[in-house]
């Protein structure tokens, strides 16, 4: 078994492959590391030029074929999935992390025995209005909300424990936010940050344009309220429920000892109206907050479903 699995999601990247596989290897050559470059469904021929990379650089190179393009996230699932280090260290395969780079972060990952040690791209090489503004702010938020300190969680090349990257499963665009979930399942001392050079990209475009500026955003506010509240949702809302519930019980009953033990006419007063509503949305919230806990729970049962579908491999075993 290997010390350290590299993880590479890849799509469409025909440029990059030839120099990103000879980088890996100038970098990493006789070290007790395996590569596991995951094509994300590529249509532009990258897919057979991996197969023909594996197979001329040999059993170090491992190729995992996506049946389609899952996406970033899903393709680096499936490669942490397939894994079998101690380390895994994941990287983009457009060359704009550096190969050179994997080794000092997984030493240092091993030599002060911590669980992830996150690239930081004090140099990053990207555009300033579209991706280093938006991801700064995000970066301070996310800080806040976890209380991890990292000035750089979408760098991607990162190294991790395997025993707690393979305690979350990663889906839609988490990737992104993998150091935040992380920190719910060890201690944020154990996360630490390493700065790393950072290139621009060497072949072919982005596979991001101007929407997932937006789409960071959205997430933020998803993860915000995931890891406040995923685990009990019913605090959150069963909280506000019984708040609303309670004003509106008293509001009612007042209006009824008035009535009945004064004997004085409610049929016009607003506060009815109030009551009747407050009490309603309590019963609603509450029972958002069962919902919730519900989903959470049909959440976290079902998290052996596999977020991508394999086609083919190459000097691996195809995932039972
Ligand atoms: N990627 C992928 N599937 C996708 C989109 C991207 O595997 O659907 C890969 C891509 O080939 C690259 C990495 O994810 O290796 C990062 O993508 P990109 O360089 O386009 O993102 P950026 O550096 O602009 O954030
Ligand atoms: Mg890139």
């Amino acid at each position: 078994m290997p010390q350290i699995s590299v993880v590479i999601p890849l799509y469409n990247e025909i440029g990059n492959v030839g120099p990103l596989c000879a980088a890996l290897a100038a970098a990493l050559g006789s070290a007790d590391v395996e590569i596991i470059i995951v094509d994300d469904g590529s249509r532009d021929g990258s897919s057979a030029a991996l197969d023909r990379e594996a197979e001329q650089r040999g059993e170090q190179f491992k190729i995992i074929h996506l049946q389609r393009n899952f996406g970033q996230t899903a393709a680096m699932q499936a490669g942490i999935d397939a894994s079998r280090g101690e380390v895994i260290v994941t990287l983009d395969g457009d060359l704009q992390n550096d190969p050179q780079d994997i080794l000092p972060l997984a030493q240092r990952l091993l030599a002060e025995d911590l669980d992830v040690v996150a690239g930081w791209r004090k140099n990053r090489q990207d555009g300033l209005l579209l991706r280093k503004i938006p991801s700064r702010v995000a970066n301070r938020l996310i800080r806040r909300i976890t209380g991890v300190w990292l000035h750089d969680y979408g760098c991607t090349l990162k190294a991790y424990r395997a025993s707690v990257l393979k305690g979350v499963r990663l889906y839609g665009e988490m990737h992104r936010f993998i150091p935040a979930w992380l920190a719910t399942l060890t201690y944020t001392d154990r996360i630490v940050e390493m700065p790393v050079r950072h290139h621009p990209r060497r072949a072919g475009q982005s596979k991001y344009g101007i929407t997932r500026t937006f789409r960071v955003l959205v997430d933020l506010i998803f993860v915000k309220f995931f890891l406040g509240y995923s685990q009990r949702p019913m605090h959150f809302f069963g909280t506000i429920g019984l708040g609303f519930l309670s004003l509106g019980s008293l509001m009612l009953l007042y209006l009824f000892i008035i009535k009945f033990a004064l004997g004085v006419e409610i049929a016009d007063r607003p506060m009815l109206i109030a009551g009747v509503l407050f009490f309603l949305a309590g019963l609603q919230f509450l029972n958002t907050g069962v919902l919730g806990e519900m989903l959470a729970r049909i959440y976290h049962e079902s998290q052996d479903k596999k977020t991508y579908v394999v086609r083919g491999t190459v000097h691996l075993e195809p995932p039972a």
